[in-house]
């Protein structure tokens, strides 16, 4: 090459070099700028030399950082690097690009000009944009999961094939399985119950969900879920939260309207017909039929106050409203006088156990306790007390048919009576036994049954003084 084609080579190297160039004076003003400029930008080199300056092609983000940071840089370290940009194109269109620059001085180190190149950025600033994309991408799906992980009800992916793809850990408590030993294996497999959870009607998108309550059958257990399914595209994700808790509730509360208006209807007829009759024949009723029914209203009345009685505490004792007030006494005083009105009570009074309770409380726990054994059998009853470590015992026994194993703690539970039916002609709101292990438990004490050959024998332990 002769040195005018070393000279043409080089001018076409700048000229179209993939890098554009621009030379400006120390304020900006454009000198000259090579053909890739023109290109990138649309303006005719005869719009820019002498006509704009530098900062006029920036975008106006770019120009503020270009004055503010880049000029003062260029002032006194003599050039920037790679620093970016967006040049605004005659389209009104914009291009990311990376600027270098350097200032070029004379003799006496004065500035007199500056060499600028842009480099085109548009692809790295999309890779970069996808860079950023897939991360906030994985940071969303991370935040759906840990949202997932705290959720209160249970959510289940299953996919086409019917295995698990997804399980949170509501729904693992829900269905009594970890994560890692349901995903990947058929729900119908897992899952207990599962024909009743996917036969659930899938929501449509606009509509949403319709939510079922399905009984499930679980270890033995009656378990109500109430499940919404919605389609997921190549899978179904179901919702599901455990009602189970809200259906006793319910079913507790119809146990309630049946229990008290049945046990206020024998009393209130009592009390009905006794009044009725007195009104009607008051004249001619002798004097002991007449005294006979007037009894009847206050053993009926009596009775009628008794149940609401028992209807107040028991929801008082629901609340926090009820405090025992202890005091140091000796078992034997509580039951003193206990079952005056019956033969059949026998109260074993040895002193001796002292105890710390509160006295009308504690009657009122054993009266119940009494009460029952002569409701519930023929016998005698017996009471008696008992010095343990800790504790005094108080132990109420029957001769009368017992309550058996699976039922004893069930019988302390609210309404629960184990002929719910009075088959055996014998009434109860079932709320007394309740009341007992709630008064008890205030005391610091324990209430249960004992092992007992035949009948049934209540213990109440009561802390020693
Ligand atoms: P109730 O008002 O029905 O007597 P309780 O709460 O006092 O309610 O008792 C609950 C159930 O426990 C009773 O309905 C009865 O079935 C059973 N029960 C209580 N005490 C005895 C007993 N001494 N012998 C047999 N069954 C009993």
């Amino acid at each position: 090459m002769n040195s005018s084609e070393v000279h043409a080579d080089a001018e076409a190297l700048y000229e179209d070099a993939p890098v554009a160039y621009v030379s400006t004076q120390v304020d900006g003003t454009v000198i000259r700028a090579n053909r890739t400029l023109e290109r990138w930008t649309g303006f005719e080199r005869t719009e820019l030399i002498g006509a704009k300056r530098l900062q006029d092609l920036l975008a106006p983000g770019a120009r503020i950082y270009y004055e503010t940071h880049c000029a003062p840089l260029l002032q006194m370290q003599g050039s920037v690097r790679e620093i970016a940009m967006e040049l605004v194109l005659a389209d009104g269109g914009r291009l990311p690009v990376l600027m270098s620059a350097t200032l070029v001085a004379d003799p006496d180190g004065k500035p007199v000009a500056v060499r600028t190149t842009f480099v085109d950025a548009s692809e790295r600033r999309r890779y970069e944009r996808e860079l950023l994309r897939a991360r906030q991408d994985a940071e969303a799906r991370a935040r759906s999961a840990v949202a997932l992980g705290h959720v209160h009800d249970g959510v289940v992916l299953v996919d086409d094939a019917g295995r698990i793809e997804l399980l949170n850990p509501a729904a693992g408590r829900i269905f009594g399985l970890a994560a890692a030993e349901a995903l990947g294996r058929p729900a119908a497999e897992a899952i207990a119950g599962w024909p009743a959870i996917a036969a659930v009607p899938l929501a449509s998108p606009s509509e949403g969900g319709t939510v079922r309550v399905v009984p499930v059958e679980r270890d033995g257990d009656e378990q109500w879920l109430a499940v919404a399914a919605a389609d997921a595209g190549d899978g179904v994700v179901y919702t599901v939260r455990d009602v189970t808790d809200e259906r006793r509730l319910e079913q507790l509360r119809a146990d309630i309207v049946a229990t008290v208006s049945h046990e206020l209807r024998t009393p209130l007829t009592g009390v009905y017909g006794a009044a009725t009759t007195l009104l009607g024949r008051d004249d001619d009723l002798p004097k002991e039929a007449r005294r006979g029914l007037l009894e009847v209203l206050v053993e009926q009345a009596r009775r009628l106050a008794g149940i609401v009685d028992q209807i107040l505490l028991a929801s008082r004792l629901d609340g926090a409203g009820v405090d025992a007030q202890l005091e140091v006494v000796d078992a034997a005083d509580v039951l003193r006088g206990l079952g005056a009105g019956s033969h059949r009570v026998v109260v074993d009074e040895d002193g001796g156990v002292r105890i710390r309770a509160d006295v009308d409380r504690l009657r009122q726990v054993v009266d119940n306790l009494v009460d029952n054994a002569l409701k519930y059998s023929s016998g005698p009853v017996r009471v008696a007390t008992e010095a343990r470590e800790l504790s005094g015992r108080i132990v109420v026994s029957d001769e009368g048919p017992g309550i058996p194993a699976a039922e004893r703690e069930r019988i302390f539970e609210k309404f629960y009576r184990l002929d719910p039916d009075q088959r055996s002609g014998v009434s109860g709101t079932g709320l007394g036994l309740y009341i007992a292990r709630e008064l008890v438990d205030r005391m610091g004490g324990r209430i249960g049954l004992l092992d007992s050959a035949g009948g049934a024998a209540f213990y109440v332990d009561i802390p020693a003084a």
